[in-house]
Order: structure tokens, then C-alpha cells, then sequence
């Protein structure tokens, strides 16, 4: 499968990671829209959350919590983009970590 999400997660293609285990990765975001942006991601290839189930999800913003807090992050935003219609371009389900501003919260457009 031709899937550029897949691909980094299999260390197929490079990216800067933040998180591993046996069923999840994390790492920064090629085109970062804010100071911190980091890509949460289950290895196994879902086109998005309406794929996916609420465990799993429930797992991908636990992960994505962790993160931050190791971070330091005061506040964040998660989204998760679902189809192309919300703005999804990699179809490979993945949660963004949005934040690292250091006064008001920044409007981000992912
Ligand atoms: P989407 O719009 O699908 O929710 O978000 C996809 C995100 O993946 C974008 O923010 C984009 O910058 C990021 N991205 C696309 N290709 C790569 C890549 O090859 N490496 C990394 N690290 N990020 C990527
Ligand atoms: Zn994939």
C-alpha cells in the first residue's frame, strides 16, 4: 500500500519520532503549524476514525496526553481531520498535537 504513514511507521521513510511502542507512533510534523506539532498514529493502516474504534482512539489521545505533559505543554489542541471534506490529506488515521505558544493560544489551520 502506497500509504507515506504506513511507510514511516514501518521505518520505510525517515521522520523525527517522539513516541514508540508496539502498536503506535508519534513523531513531529514535516510542515509544522505550530511551535510543538506532532502526528499521533496507530501502525495499523485506518483511513481515519470512522474506521477506527473508540478504544483505539481513546489510546491515540492517551498517547498524544503523555506527550504533552512531557513537553510541558500548559495547553494544546488535538484534532483529528476525518475525510477530505475536513481537511484530511493523509489517509492514515492521526491525531495532531497542536501547541507550545507562548502567549495566547495560536489559530491553526491543520
Ligand atoms: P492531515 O491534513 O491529513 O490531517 O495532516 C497530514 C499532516 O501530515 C500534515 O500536517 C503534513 O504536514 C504532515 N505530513 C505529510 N507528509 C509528511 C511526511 O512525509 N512526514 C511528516 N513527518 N509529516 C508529513
Ligand atoms: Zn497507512
Amino acid at each position: 500500500m502506497n500509504c507515506i504513514f504506513c511507510k514511516i511507521s514501518q521505518k520505510e521513510i525517515p521522520a523525527q519520532f517522539v513516541f514508540e511502542d508496539e502498536k503506535f507512533v508519534a513523531f513531529e510534523d514535516i510542515h509544522p503549524k505550530a511551535p510543538v506539532h506532532i502526528l499521533v498514529l496507530p501502525k495499523e493502516h485506518l483511513a481515519s476514525v470512522l474506521e477506527a474504534k473508540g478504544e483505539l482512539i481513546g489510546t491515540t489521545v492517551e498517547i498524544a496526553k503523555k506527550i504533552a505533559a512531557e513537553k510541558k505543554l500548559e495547553g494544546y489542541k488535538l484534532v483529528f481531520n476525518v475525510g477530505p471534506a475536513g481537511g484530511q490529506v493523509v489517509e492514515h488515521l492521526h491525531l495532531h498535537l497542536l501547541g507550545g505558544w507562548r502567549e495566547k493560544p495560536g489559530k491553526v489551520e491543520v
